[in-house]
């Protein structure tokens, strides 16, 4: 779990590629372009870094088939997972983009929540509010700490601004494997959790429902939506526990 710095190093670059990737995503993403077009962009940035986009070919936990982009772009009411396709996206949506590269057996992994041009501030606010989330939830992984401070200042936060947080998906440790141990998740279970010591390496993921946490399958045994069909965002970095406290290693250096 605790990783060297030399891995560490590794860690950096393949989360440069991924932060690569989303800034590429914030430049091109608006009213009229489709999912598989995004997908597409994001599949040759990583390529071309001598990178493997990890989400292609992932095996379903649920039974379908391999997963097939090299991004989840999850729309509105898509939580996470959504299969990038020919759906074009439209002024007002909101869409989160997760992603991963595997660069020298290491792994990258992050996603944001893009507004499409202009969007309600309904929508707005929950983006914003997500990535706080994050932030404020980042903050706490300091050596000593546990996995559970991570979880509860997440849960506070989100629940203080009146959404929810998904109980059935959870954060991650990231390294030679995209999920590695601990879990990370973003409200509080009776686990406390781990002690976080420097050099581990997790991917921290807040993903916040306007309204019910409850979420379902769809039939593509992949596509996870909100049950109650409300906006919900997503935000994730892998981060290092460092002794000057936590790194952004999903960023451009
Ligand atoms: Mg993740």
């Amino acid at each position: 779990m605790v990783k060297s710095q030399r891995e560490l190093d590794k860690m950096r670059k393949a989360g440069e590629i991924v932060a690569r990737v989303h800034q590429k995503m914030a430049e091109i993403i608006a009213p009229g372009i489709t999912t598989l077009e995004l997908d597409r962009v994001a599949e040759e940035i990583i390529r071309k870094a001598g990178a493997i986009p990890s989400f292609k070919g992932v095996p379903c936990a649920y039974g379908g088939k391999d997963f097939p982009g090299s991004i989840c772009a999850s729309i509105n009411h898509v939580v996470i997972h959504g299969i990038p396709d020919n759906t074009v996206l439209k002024e007002g949506d909101i869409i989160s983009i997760d992603t991963g590269a595997i660069l020298d057996g290491f792994h990258g992994d992050a996603a944001r929540t893009y507004p499409v041009g202009k969007v309600s501030e309904e929508a707005r606010n929950l983006i914003y509010h997500t990535e706080e989330a994050f932030n404020l939830g980042m903050a706490q992984a300091v050596e000593g700490n546990r996995i559970r401070d991570i979880s509860l200042t997440v849960q506070q936060y989100v629940e203080s601004k009146g959404y929810s947080v998904v109980r059935d998906f959870v954060g991650h440790g990231i390294g030679t494997e995209m999920h590695e141990e601990p879990q990370i998740p973003n409200y509080v279970t009776r686990e406390k959790g781990v002690r976080l010591s420097n050099g581990m390496t997790l991917a921290i993921e807040p993903m916040v429902n306007i309204g019910t946490w409850r979420v379902k399958v769809l039939e593509d045994r992949w596509t996870v939506v909100t049950l109650d069909g409300k906006l919900s965002a997503h935000h994730e970095n892998t981060i290092a526990v460092m002794p000057n406290g936590p790194e952004i290693l999903t960023r451009l250096y």
